[in-house]
């Protein structure tokens, strides 16, 4: 098993930067995302890690070894792209030996190894089919089969469901996440899916502009966001204008709606200076009557309500501004017509202030 450690790692093409200065220790055994919208340096993050690109600047370690200046096939890594890239005219069983007949692992040991590999992947049987006779799925398991057969070092995959349909999506999120698990592999997972970043990773990394932003769990990610590009990347958020009272630490007082109350505080919140507060939709509470213990109750109106199935969603008048409410649809949540009158407010812990 393998960290990968990227140190200043940095690609330029021409006057432009596809990677800048990336810094980042990628643990042993992780399963971590890259994530970040189109063109901000995933790709070609993950094509140095694998060798396919030459840094400008920067070092590559994987383990114990630097290997900034080697070529891919002495890297071990396994690699696995969007479009299955499995060869048509070769049955499974073939693709999957391909990499060991390269390697001139002798036929026996091949066979029995292809046989463990389709075990492990779920395609105990599937040998002597062709791509054509296999959905997108199953391919790319085979794509997966023919990387982790050469037992990689580490594993690296570039948006691996993005060309499957909905469904086979979820249901791929969840394997590849327990086959990753079961194994142990270091895994460099790349998407700009913020949903299977969040399912599937031990730890994220968002990137913006050629540039890695924040690093964190997904909880950090998701609940702590340090910047509101971050903010509006994952999932949705209420961005509130506010006034900041004071800050200490990273806690600070937040005027809004004619009263103060705590905030988490973002990096470079200051008094005097502009700030949003972000809440998400399923942290605004709302009740006919009173709130919990803790949370400042503001008079609110409700705007609209919207049936979802498992959510309602709230449009709300709050102090000034209009903020959305999401709420599950259980028996015992009360609904809201449009028009009523009712006390919405969020945990001190659940907001976070960030400079604008
Ligand atoms: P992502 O994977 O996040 O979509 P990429 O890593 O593919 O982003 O690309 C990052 C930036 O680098 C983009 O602006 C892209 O156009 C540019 N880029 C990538 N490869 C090349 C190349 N071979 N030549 C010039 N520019 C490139």
């Amino acid at each position: 098993m393998t960290d990968i450690r990227l140190i200043k790692l940095t690609k330029s093409y021409g006057a432009s930067r596809a990677v800048d200065n990336v810094e980042l220790h990628i643990r042993d055994g992780e399963f971590f995302s890259l994530l970040g919208p189109s063109g901000c340096g995933k790709s070609t993050t993950l094509r140095m890690i694998a060798g396919f690109v030459d840094p400008s600047d920067g070092r590559i370690w994987l383990g114990e070894d630097d290997v900034t200046q080697r070529p891919p096939e002495q890297r071990n890594i396994g690699i696995v792209f969007q479009n299955y890239a499995i060869f048509p005219h070769m049955d499974v069983a073939a693709n999957v030996a391909f990499g060991l007949r390269m390697r001139k692992v002798a036929k026996a040991e091949i066979g029995r190894k292809v046989e463990a590999v389709l075990a492990q992947v779920g395609l105990t049987g599937y040998g002597e089919r062709y791509a054509r006779q296999l959905s997108g799925g199953e391919q790319q398991r085979v794509a997966l089969a023919r990387v982790l057969v050469t037992q990689p070092r580490i594993l690296l995959l570039d948006e691996p469901l993005s060309a499957l349909d909905k469904n086979m999506r979820e249901e791929m999120k969840f394997w590849i996440k327990d086959l990753q698990r079961s194994l142990g592999i270091t895994t460099v997972y790349v998407t700009h899916d913020q949903d299977e970043a969040l399912t599937m990773s031990d730890r994220i990394g968002v990137m913006q502009r050629s540039r890695l932003v924040q690093v964190g769990t997904p909880e950090d990610i998701y609940e702590r966001p340090e910047t509101l590009f971050v903010t509006s990347f994952i999932g949705h958020s209420n961005l509130i204008d506010v006034e900041i009272a004071t800050v200490s630490e990273r806690r600070c007082r937040v005027r809004f709606g004619g009263t103060e109350f705590e905030a988490r505080a973002g990096e470079g919140v200051e008094v005097q200076r502009g700030a949003k507060l972000v809440v998400r939709p399923e942290n605004v509470l709302i009740d006919g009557q009173a709130l919990p213990p803790g949370v400042v109750p503001f008079p609110a109106k409700i705007l609209s309500e919207t049936y979802q199935g498992p959510i309602v969603r709230y449009r709300l008048a709050v102090g000034g501004a209009e903020i959305v409410a999401e709420r599950q649809n259980q028996i015992h949540q009360p609904r809201f017509a449009p028009g009523a009158s009712v006390l919405a407010g969020w945990d001190p812990g659940r907001c976070e202030a960030l400079a604008v």
